[in-house]
């Protein structure tokens, strides 16, 4: 092939690669700009279209701006979110450094919606709670109206013009360099103009993102399929707890587009077809504002019981109109706008049609709290990979475990895309020179490109198995699941699998051919759906968002510990290791049953 000779391949040298132009990528981006290295970051899209953007309701830190505070506390509503899943270092590490970080941003400009004192407007948000539970709710979310990630993802992204990062838009990773040494670099597709280019870097720093469009209904962007993931099962790496899957409580009904739960937090509650508020039957105390997997549950229990609304009765009424008209269009303008456009609704005068919908991978490539990528040997000892690391929510450090706060994330991607920064400075100060690279090291990358453009003949379209896939994961690996159904789930989805490779797309062009990325994505995309499968078959209790019928109690004797999924011969390999339950400083906070 034309393509397999290096004069076609254009050669880039900086000193790290970042993969992902969200706010975990630009955060990282700008620690390392700063100081004095040269810092590449790649994005399939323009950087400010990354799914932070969509990000509504805010990010989380104790600042005590309107109730009393403490990080402390922050911590166990965290760890307690996690239903004991996520590893305390780093739920302590980020709870710590939140208020700092958040600071930060408002330093570098992101413009946080302010209380009459001028401080920073926080929200409560669901889970969050003072002196440990005991101390009633919390008011923890710092928001910038309903558009927090708009504002962060821009901010950042002018930080980093000013640092003098170097940005390259429209290129699409295909394949990471991995060689005896570690990660040496990465493979990618330069979308607009159709060519390959190889960046060697002495370090890799995966920030790809979610893998929402696993799904069929997910608020998730296009754009959200998981590819770093699927470039660290292809580099022999393994991904870790893809069986928790977040399902947020409030998708608009039957499209998915994200009603934030600041409308919960700011005083909206659930109605049933009764008229009945319901969550109180379910969380006594926090009400709407338990935690989402607690919410999501009780939503389709509810639709279960006959007690959904519409003709399908396959939906219950987000109820926010009694807040008063100044309040919704000051705090809440995009979802006033989301309603209108996507459900016909006008929020101010009548409830929005809601039902839990595919949120937030809290699965993803194994870190530690310093974002080195990390593989378990056979005794679930984990090694770091020299080179290599991963942020953001493509990453699992885990802070997450089971289930996510929501403001977590947000906080997640700035302290450790800043973490993971300073680490790479030191990795680099160890490292000065570019590992050699392997010889061909570009030619599956440049295969997997070519396979698509040669093959036009289509047999099936990518469209098509995409649907299947996302069809697929939706009716098998919901909110509620059964052995039985994942069962049925995990053989379809491996048949759909031996289907991809006779697959083909229409169009052969170099050019800004989108079919062929969504071919690539859609490559992503069945390596997650069959991790998070074969996961979820294989956990037999519930925790967190994963919630079995045929195993309803959480089971600490036996599956208190993280999942890794790897693909082997074609085959998902699942093995465990243990969760650090042992925090940096403070006690740990050992498992007890979840109450809201
Ligand atoms: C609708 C919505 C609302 C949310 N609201 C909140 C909230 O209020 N608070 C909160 O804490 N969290 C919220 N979240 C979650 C949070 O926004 C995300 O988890 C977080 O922003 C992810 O950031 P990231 O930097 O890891 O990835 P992203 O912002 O998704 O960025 C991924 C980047 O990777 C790039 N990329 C991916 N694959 C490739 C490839 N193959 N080649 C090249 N580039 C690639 C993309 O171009 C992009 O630049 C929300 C999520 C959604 C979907």
């Amino acid at each position: 092939m034309a393509y397999l000779s290096t004069d076609r391949v254009e050669h880039h040298f900086y000193d790290l690669v970042i993969v992902g132009a969200g706010g975990a990528g630009l955060r990282c981006a700008l620690q390392l700009a700063e100081s004095g290295a040269r810092v590449a970051v790649i994005s399939k899209v323009l950087p400010t279209r990354s799914h932070t953007v969509a990000a509504q309701g805010g990010i989380n830190a104790a600042l005590g701006n309107v109730s009393s505070d403490h990080w402390h506390w922050h911590m166990y509503d965290t760890v307690k979110g996690s239903d004991y899943l996520g590893d305390q270092d780093a739920i302590e590490y980020m709870c710590r450094a939140a208020p700092l970080l958040v600071r930060e941003l408002e330093n570098f400009g992101v413009p946080f919606s302010r209380l009459d004192s001028g401080k920073i407007y926080q929200r409560p948000f669901g889970g969050q709670s003072r002196e440990f539970g005991e101390g009633g709710q919390a008011s923890r979310t710092c928001a910038a109206a309903d558009r927090t990630g708009h504002a962060i993802l821009h901010t950042l992204y002018q930080q980093n013009l000013r640092a003098g990062t170097h940005f390259h838009e429209e290129f699409f990773a295909l394949d990471l360099i991995v060689g005896a040494d570690g990660c040496q670099g990465v493979m990618t597709w330069d979308i607009a103009k159709g060519a390959y280019h190889l960046f060697q870097a002495k370090a890799v720093i995966l920030a790809t993102g979610g893998a929402g469009r696993i799904f069929r209904t997910t608020t998730n962007a296009h754009i959200c399929t998981g590819d770093g993931g699927a470039l660290a099962l292809n580099a022999g790496l393994e991904v870790e707890d893809m069986e928790f899957f977040q399902f947020h409580p409030t998708g608009i009904a039957h499209v998915g587009p994200l009603i934030t739960e600041a409308v919960r937090g700011e005083g909206g509650y659930l109605l049933n077809s009764e008229g009945e508020r319901f969550m109180p039957r379910y969380a006594p105390t926090a009400k709407d504002l338990a935690s989402r997997d607690v919410v999501s549950r009780a939503i389709a229990l509810e639709i279960r019981a006959g007690r959904g609304c519409g003709d399908n009765k396959d939906y219950v009424l987000l109820k926010l109109d009694h807040l008063g008209t100044d309040m919704i269009m000051q705090r809440l303008p995009n979802i006033h706008e989301l309603a209108l456009r996507f459900a016909g609704v006008d929020c101010t005068r009548e409830p929005i049609p809601v039902q839990p919908t595919a949120h937030y991978t809290m699965g993803g490539i194994p870190t530690n709290r310093f974002g080195e990528v990390v593989s378990a040997d056979s005794e679930g000892v984990e090694h770091v990979v020299p080179g290599l690391f991963a942020i953001g929510e493509a990453a699992c450090a885990s802070v997450h475990g089971a289930n996510r706060l929501g403001g977590n994330s947000l906080l997640e991607i700035v302290v450790f895309g800043r973490a993971c920064g300073n680490r790479v400075s030191r990795f680099l100060r160890q490292h000065r020179y570019h590992p050699a690279l392997t010889t061909d090291c570009w030619e599956p990358g440049v295969a997997r490109v070519e396979r698509w453009l040669s093959q036009t003949q289509a047999t099936s379209s990518i469209a098509e198995l995409r649907q299947r896939m996302q069809t697929l994961m939706q009716e098998h690996f919901s909110v509620y699941r059964t052995a039985e159904i994942m069962q049925q789930g995990v053989e379809a989805l491996d048949a759909l699998a031996t289907e991809l490779p006779d697959a083909a797309i229409a169009d052969g062009n170099r050019i800004f051919n989108s079919e062929l990325i969504e071919a690539l994505e859609l490559e992503n995309l069945m390596q997650m759906a069959r991790a998070t499968a074969a996961c979820a078959l294989a956990r037999q209790e519930s925790r967190g968002a994963h919630a079995r019928d045929d195993f309803p109690e959480r089971d600490d004797q036996n599956w208190m510990k993280h999942s890794l999924a790897r693909i082997r011969s074609g085959r998902v390999q699942v093995s465990y290791k243990p969760v650090r339950s042992r925090p940096m400083t403070v006690a740990s906070f050992p498992p007890k049953k979840r109450v809201y």
